[in-house]
């Protein structure tokens, strides 16, 4: 999985050049210029080339949002992870949230975490085919 990048490393009202900026996230002079050819904002008219702090957080933001993962069947949100992850022994509770939404909760089978995942309750039986599902108030819905 691709790490999340810090923008908070990044001052506002600064400009950098390429190496200061990728000086100051950690990541590699390649990285910020493939940034630059996919929108990242510079200051063309001088040279070496400048990039505006500001510019650089919301794109770092824009691109930490993309990252954001769809769940597979059967996976729950892991909080430490921050993945998609199997439910140890494919246990998991299932806890009603709403009228129309339940949380479905477990221990994430890789770090031994929480994992969760919330549903909608027309879907309990689709994911009852992958986990086992425990109702929190001992019975079915
Ligand atoms: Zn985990």
């Amino acid at each position: 999985m691709a790490k999340r990048v810090k923008a908070s490393r990044i001052k506002k009202n600064l400009t950098y050049s390429i190496i200061e900026a990728a000086e100051e996230l950690g990541l590699s002079i390649a990285t910020i210029r493939n940034w630059i050819k996919q929108g990242l904002p510079i200051q063309k008219d001088q040279r070496p080339y400048l990039i505006y702090g500001s510019g650089l957080r919301e794109f770092i933001a824009r691109k930490n949002k993309a990252k954001k993962f769809t769940l597979e069947a059967g996976e729950l949100n892991c909080f430490t992870c921050k993945a998609g992850r199997k439910p140890l022994g494919n246990a998991v509770i299932y806890t009603p949230q709403t009228a129309k939404t339940g949380r479905l909760s477990g221990v994430c089978h890789v770090c031994g975490g929480k994992c969760a995942r919330i549903i909608s309750n027309t879907k309990i039986s689709e994911h009852s085919q992958i986990l086992k599902i425990q109702f929190s108030n001992g019975s079915a819905p």
